[in-house]
């Protein structure tokens, strides 16, 4: 039996009469409060598996809505509306269009995995907030998230080199996210590390902006590490019906 919070109700959902006397009582305004019902008609029945088809959340059918993920989570302790419990039942209910209606705050998730040692069962909440957010991103719900981008960022410095150089790392999230490079933080940052380093060191730094480090023997690696990457996007697109890159 799902829980139901008042503050899951959408207040467009609740109707009032200003002016109504039933039985010679008036019950105008607030005494007079309902909750419209409404008809789900376009369920997708896949959705569950859609979602434990992505890498974290596998284990999403063991959960049985105790609400102890939503009452560890960090997030929901300043944001009453991040709610993993709530979004688990859309979830496992099909209710994909209710689901929707929070995608612009299920990538806050912090991953401080509160609710994955809270949870009885197993569950991995964070994995499976991830994993749907994840969702959200391949099933053009979202655009990408700039966690998201900075992960293809770093990963692909890692899949083609076998190590990363930092200061390419945070070049190509700003570039690709907008953003100046002359963050008030980052400029003071920079200033911390020239006073602080020893000069060998800040050597060694700015040598690898211009030769980027690299793990030798690499080329074996980088060749598997692709052909997984590629064959878990295949099986991860395949999972959610949509078609394979390159063949839209
Ligand atoms: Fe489900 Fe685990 Fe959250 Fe309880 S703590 S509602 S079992 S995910």
């Amino acid at each position: 039996m799902p829980i139901h919070e008042k503050s899951l109700i959408r207040p467009e959902n609740l109707v009032t009469h200003d002016q109504l006397e039933i039985d010679g009582v008036d019950v105008s305004g607030h005494w007079s409060t309902f909750i419209q019902s409404r008809a789900v008609t376009d369920y997708n029945e896949n959705l569950q598996e859609e979602i434990a088809a992505l890498p974290g959340g596998e284990y999403i059918h063991r959960c049985w809505q105790c609400g102890s993920c939503t009452n560890a989570c960090t997030v929901n302790a300043v944001n009453p509306d991040f709610n993993p419990r709530y979004w688990i039942y859309l979830i496992r209910m099909g209710m994909e269009d209710e689901l929707v209606r929070d995608k612009d705050i299920i990538w806050q998730c912090v991953s401080c995995n509160k609710c994955t040692y809270a949870c009885p069962r197993d569950v991995v909440p964070e994995g499976v907030m991830k994993a749907t957010a994840h969702w959200l991103e391949l099933k053009g719900y979202t655009e990408k998230s700039p966690s998201t981008i900075f992960d293809e960022g770093f990963s692909a410095q890692v899949f083609e080199r076998g190590k990363i150089e930092d200061g390419k790392v945070l070049r190509d999230f700003f570039a690709k996210t907008g953003q100046p490079l002359t963050q008030p933080w980052l400029v003071a940052m920079v200033k911390g590390l020239i006073l602080r380093f020893p000069v060998a060191m800040l050597m060694k730094l700015g040598l690898a902006t211009f030769f980027r480090p690299k793990t030798s023997g690499w080329g074996r690696a980088r060749d598997a590490i692709n052909e997984y990457v590629e064959e878990r996007e295949a099986a991860n697109r395949k999972a959610l019906g949509l078609k394979a890159h390159g063949a839209e």
